[in-house]
């Protein structure tokens, strides 16, 4: 990877994409059209992923079914929906790397945020902390602070925070393994955004995860930006919860479901607390309407409600593309296709940008953050030539070639574009 010699130009961009063996993959997407009916350049997939093509079929699916059976669609539809979020359950597990026990799809993300920490974060007097980085996504800072609140912790001394040493935007890895080392006795869990959100950083599972246990303390991932981004191995790794959703790099559509991982070794402890609904019970008792509760022995006894079927047809159309596609070679391609757009940043020589995102392919996913002056006026500047992608105030640009659709001809005419405007 590192010997690999790009070369920023067209013929180079479409050589690189007729040898890709993932390059058909594209075509599964609807992108957006711009001013003569062009399709966009789109680099936003950290944010809302392109709808797949088979989305509408899957949906459609469902709504005649419903029109069709009405309430015996949950038995005798084509996929019936009392079982219906089992149909993920394989996909979910290879795309995160745990066993098919130990994964489940319900709910948004923050809700799940929240469930994980009824049983993962239980503070004592002595071990009471929550160690997040800095620059945590806006949502996880508010669910920290309130799971400290709840019980009846001051978030000031119950959030510990990890910032960058003065001068650098993100994190290194010796100093947070340092500050598990020296704080682990206090910290009753350690939550991290991994992709962060912000900096595009890639943090070290196995590291952290490691340092946080010998120091007795629990450690959970936020990926939202990680699957279908990172190649994880969950289960290997003994993260002892994860949860992510599905609308950016999942490409399941807008506001939609999140995935939960909860490692075997949690699974049946009945000393572990947790919020509790029908359908968490007994799947083959379920319908005894018992109120005792008989938890299943896997991930799916953290659902409560019984799941938003359209939504989750939309997540099925994507996840057949991830299993066709596999993360290990959809990892590999994104790793040549982020470095081809880092090789054309760099070559741009601009004082006005600065890559904040770790170099280091090990460090980052997909995506490249741009600390940029004026960043708003160049994301404007983009957008007026049919580039999609974001700005962060108040002065990051975030550039995600998605390995599953954008191809290397994007990626250099985005190159081209950056070399007009700064
Ligand atoms: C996108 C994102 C969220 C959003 O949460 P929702 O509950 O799905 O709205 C939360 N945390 C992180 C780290 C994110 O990247």
């Amino acid at each position: 990877m590192n010997s690999f010699k790009f070369e920023n130009t067209s013929s180079f961009s479409k050589k690189l994409d007729n040898k890709d063996p993932l390059k058909n993959f594209r075509k599964e997407f609807h992108f957006p059209k711009i001013k003569k009916n062009k399709e966009c350049l789109y680099f936003c997939g950290n944010s809302l992923g392109l709808q797949p093509k088979k989305a509408k079929e899957y949906v459609n699916q469902e709504l005649a079914d419903w029109a069709k059976y009405a309430v015996h669609g949950h038995f005798e539809a084509k996929n019936p929906w009392y079982p219906y979020h089992e149909f993920l359950t394989e996909s979910t597990a290879r795309l995160v790397g745990a066993k098919p026990s130990e994964v489940v799809v319900m709910n948004t993300l923050s809700v799940n945020l929240h469930l994980m920490m009824v049983s993962f974060y239980r503070p004592t007097q002595e071990r009471y902390k929550i160690l997040i980085e800095s620059s945590a996504f806006p949502s996880d800072h508010y669910a920290v602070a309130s799971q400290a609140r709840f019980h009846g912790l001051d978030p000031e001394t119950a959030i510990l925070k990890l910032f960058p040493r003065k001068g650098e935007s993100t994190l290194r890895t010796e100093d947070i393994l340092s500050c598990i080392e020296s704080e682990g006795k206090k910290i009753a869990l350690i939550l991290l955004g991994n992709v962060n959100f912000l900096t595009g950083q890639a943090f070290n599972i196995p590291a952290i995860t490691q340092a946080g246990h010998s120091q007795g303390c629990l450690v959970g991932f936020d990926l939202a930006h990680g699957t279908g981004n990172l190649k994880l191995e969950l289960h290997k790794d003994e993260v002892d919860f994860a949860t992510w959703c599905s609308y950016k790099y999942l490409n399941a559509g807008p506001g939609s479901l999140s995935g939960c991982f909860i490692h075997e070794k949690h699974l049946s402890n009945p000393s572990i607390p947790r919020f509790e609904g029908w359908w968490g019970h007994n799947k083959h008792k379920r319908f005894e309407m018992k109120p005792q509760f008989d938890p299943m022995p896997t991930a799916e006894a953290w659902q409560l409600s019984n799941p938003p079927i359209l939504q989750m047809a939309a997540l099925r159309a994507s996840m057949e593309l991830f299993d066709r596609a596999t993360m290990t070679a959809l990892r590999k391609k994104s790793e040549l296709l982020t470095g081809f757009l880092e090789h054309i940043i760099v070559s741009l020589e601009s004082k006005s940008i600065e890559m904040i995102t770790p170099k280091n392919p090990q460090e980052r996913g997909c995506q490249l953050s741009l600390k940029v002056k004026n960043g708003k006026t160049l994301e404007e500047k983009l957008k007026n030539e049919g580039v999609i992608c974001d700005f962060r105030a108040p002065d990051i640009i975030r550039f995600s070639p998605v390995p599953l659709y954008n191809s290397f001809q994007d990626v250099f005419k985005l190159g081209q574009l950056l070399k007009k405007y700064v």
